[in-house]
């Protein structure tokens, strides 16, 4: 997402109250709307792949994992590596989390 000329990201900016004679901060609606967008969307999403096979969702999830987990540690995949040959599931996944957000 670009960063937003009105919060830059920060979800709130600030504007002067005339009434109060101070400067308030107010939510920026701009930048909610498009979170509340993008949550629909992954709501709707998880609702259709339910119906996809597990191996086709572990094929696609460690794919982009793999690439992504490979591009940010420049190569160096052998924490993951480590922890698929101890079968750490619960650990696997949390690594995921942590990449993909
Ligand atoms: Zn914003």
């Amino acid at each position: 997402m670009n960063e937003c000329k009105k919060c830059n990201g920060r979800l709130a900016y600030t504007i002067f109250d005339r009434h109060a004679d101070a400067n308030i901060s107010v939510d920026c609606w701009d930048c909610l709307s498009e979170l509340n967008y993008k949550d629909n969307v992954s709501a709707n999403l998880s609702r259709l792949l339910r119906n996809a096979s597990p191996e086709k969702l572990a094929q696609l999830l460690s794919s982009y994992f793999v690439e992504k987990m490979h591009l940010e540690r420049e190569g160096d995949l052998s924490r993951l590596e480590n922890m698929i040959e101890s079968k750490e599931l619960n650990n696997v996944l949390a690594l995921c989390s942590a990449y993909i957000g």
